[in-house]
């Protein structure tokens, strides 16, 4: 019997190497604490679209629609297939169908992991960016193509639903950590949906006397991230200042190579997606040198989300548990040094760094694999 059902899209480049390790490896820990996972993958992405003429088939949401969750590799071919069409032909169409309103980013700087900051303090923050409005709707068009007068018109979009149930999400979860949460806007420069940002996450925090709160304009926030990031334990923002903010924060935390992240329907009225935040990272496709961990945790995140519904009962514990197992995996070897890939200094490739995960997540094998040999250096750290 099947306890959860999973939907994989590998999708192009790296996407399906870092992909194969988080199937590795969730099935390793799936293993270990008697799960049952049943995986199904479907080939979608840019070979998709240049062989049909569609990133999906036009019923691909509603396919996805039937699964516990959704594991997502990364989309991206940008020799052979403008971005757009990828992002809009799955990702945001998929976040929109299913309403998966937040994304959550959860950025840590791990011990072991050497930061670009010289002093960077205890990075350990979530960033949870509104995922379906804002700058990201596709709403506007262009005029005047290719003539003297060519104009393109973008349009942001905020709704009071919208802010209200994304910022709700932050508190509850800052109620979990260390009841925090920082809000980014910009209200001076953007007076309409800016204010109403600030107007609605007011209102919120005033249901939350327990949690504190800061307000930082997008401009302060960048510099804020990178002077005191340790201060920051929730962050919550529009779309694209999120989006921009979430890849500053995994620089300043060992690289996106480490980076999660998950699009969420809180609500559960449909399944939640979760990939690591990076792209598909053409440059270095079919070299064994993209670092799988960021793919790895955001599994650690999809069994750990499966397993936090209400009355999940045995087979939600035991998802938790393989979750938990996998992070703490990860960072072991990530203390230790023993499974660096280029990024991080190392010379582990992609594959090692996945059986490495494995030998340890699934209890099999309690001692050092030979990968691992080398009184807690090895895996091709640079020394
Ligand atoms: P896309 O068009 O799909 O967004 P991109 O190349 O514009 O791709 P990323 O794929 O995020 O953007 O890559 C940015 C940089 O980070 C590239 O140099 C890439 O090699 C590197 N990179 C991304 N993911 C990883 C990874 N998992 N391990 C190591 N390096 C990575």
């Amino acid at each position: 019997m099947t306890d959860y059902r999973i939907a994989l899209v590998p999708g192009d480049n790296i996407g399906p190497e870092v992909t194969a390790e988080a199937r590795k490896v969730m099935e390793a820990a799936a293993g270990r604490f008697g799960l049952a996972l049943d995986f199904t993958v479907y080939p979608w992405g840019a070979q998709h679209y240049l062989d049909t003429g569609a990133v999906m088939p036009e019923d691909g949401p509603d396919t996805l629609r039937a699964y516990d969750a959704i594991y997502l590799g990364a989309m991206g071919d940008p020799a052979r297939v403008p971005d757009r069409v990828l992002s809009w032909g799955f990702t945001q169409k998929v976040r929109k169908a299913l309403r998966q309103f937040v994304n959550e980013r959860p950025v840590k700087l791990w011990p072991g992991v050497r930061s670009v900051l010289a002093n960077p303090g205890e990075i350990d923050m979530v960033i949870v960016r509104e995922n379906a409005e804002g700058e990201y709707t596709n709403i506007g068009g262009p005029l005047y193509v290719e003539q003297e007068e060519e104009l393109a018109i973008q349009t942001a979009v905020y709704t009071r639903k919208g802010i209200e149930r994304v910022v709700r999400y932050a508190f509850e979860l800052a109620r979990t950590r260390r009841r925090h949460v920082t809000s980014i806007s910009k209200a001076n420069a953007l007076p309409f949906g800016m204010v109403l940002w600030d107007k609605v996450f007011a209102e919120v925090a005033a249901r939350y006397p327990d949690v504190q709160t800061r307000r930082l304009n997008i401009d302060a926030a960048a510099m804020f991230l990178v002077q005191r990031p340790a201060e920051i334990d929730v962050l919550v923002s529009a779309n694209m200042f999120g989006d921009i903010l979430s890849d500053e924060a995994a620089a300043l935390a060992g690289g996106i190579g480490l980076a999660p992240g998950g699009n969420i329907n809180a609500d559960r009225s449909a399944p939640s997606m979760f990939e690591p935040i990076h792209g598909s990272a053409p440059d270095i496709v079919g070299k064994e040198l993209a670092n799988p961990v960021a793919a790895i945790l955001a599994a650690a995140m999809l069994l750990r989300f499966v397993g936090s519904a209400p009355d999940g009962g045995e087979r939600a514990r035991n998802a938790v548990r393989a979750g938990d197992a996998i992070e703490e995996t990860v960072a072991l070897l990530l203390r230790e040094r023993r499974a660096a890939t280029p990024d991080l200094g190392g010379t582990a490739k992609t594959r090692e760094v996945g059986d490495a995960v494995c030998a340890l997540v699934g209890g099999a094998d309690p001692h050092p694999s030979p990968l691992l040999k080398g009184e807690g250096v090895a895996v091709g750290a640079r020394q």
